[in-house]
């Protein structure tokens, strides 16, 4: 799942390319990945692009009609895991069927266009025509963003300290702080040397600062290695540079240790117990209840 660094990277790559362009229409052959229907998608038909952003894991594709004098529209994309985009120089305008990864397709008035796809059988994509971004619900609970530069030491102690339970679920909670998912909060937890497990609210000026620095670290590295890629480089890129994420068994790049799994229901992560737990391994079983 595309999470801070890869949407961030991807808003300002269709940022460049987008912005200024004329929408012709917004077709979306994948009836269930569209959440919202006033206003229509085809409200967005002779809109111009006036920018691309990131809200926390969230693209906002914003569009306006200067001409009418109205109030922009914002198509929001929440790609989920399995969702991503393509680019196309040029594009057909014949009806588009469901068929394949093509989940929607943004055209633009000179031929090119924007495709929206999502890949398997778990269909999670989240498309929305607002008004407002904060009309999303997911958008309008956004915490701090991971990279706001307000997110100082007193900022992220009081975060915590609001939201008890362990670091892994506190740091990967979209409400407290925004953009960071399952894989970098894996990555930002063994940087910092603290265990995903640790709680979250009862952390030492010391630990809080060690999180703080990798956070700002992890994510700000990730995001200029993003930056050089592009689109499709993006969508492949993010496992490479993971230190713990993902690599289960393997040996740690900074202790040797043994990287170690915990499986949940819907998800897995990944920590060193070298690094992280005081050489502690935690059987799946007991973490799952701990984890909620
Ligand atoms: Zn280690």
């Amino acid at each position: 799942m595309p999470e801070l660094p890869e949407v961030q990277a991807l808003a300002e790559i269709l940022d460049r390319r987008v912005r200024g362009r004329r929408i012709v229409a917004f077709t979306v052959p994948s009836i269930a990945a569209l959440k919202t229907y006033d206003p229509p998608v085809s409200a967005l038909a002779g809109r111009e692009v006036t920018g691309v952003q990131r809200h926390g894991k969230f693209l906002d594709i914003e569009a306006s009609d200067a001409a009418a004098g109205g109030a922009p529209l914002h198509l929001i994309a929440h790609l989920s895991r399995a969702g991503w985009v393509r680019w196309r120089e040029r594009a057909s305008d014949t009806r588009l069927v469901q068929r394949g990864p093509l989940a929607a397709r943004l055209r633009f008035d000179d031929g090119a266009a924007l495709d929206i796809t999502e890949m398997g059988t778990e269909k999670r994509l989240a498309l929305h025509v607002v008004r407002d971004p904060s009309d999303v619900a997911g958008v309008g609970r956004l915490g701090v963003d991971a990279l706001d530069e307000g997110l100082d030491l007193e900022r992220l102690r009081e975060l915590l300290r609001a939201r008890p339970g362990t670091l892994k679920a506190a740091l990967s909670d979209q409400s407290v702080i925004a953009g960071v998912g399952n894989a970098y909060s894996d990555e930002i937890l063994h940087a910092a040397r603290l265990s995903p497990f640790a709680r979250g609210d009862r952390l030492d000026d010391a630990a809080l600062a060690r999180l703080l620095a990798a956070l700002r670290e992890t994510l700000g590295s990730a995001l200029e290695q993003a930056r050089a890629l592009d689109i499709d480089g993006l969508k492949e890129g993010k496992r490479s540079g993971m230190r713990v994420h993902g690599r289960t068994g393997e040996p740690c790049p900074v202790c040797g240790d043994t990287v170690r799994e915990v499986s949940l229901a819907s998800r897995s992560f990944q920590y060193c117990p070298g690094c992280q737990t005081g050489g502690r391994v935690y059987a799946d079983r007991r973490m799952s209840r701990l984890m909620r």
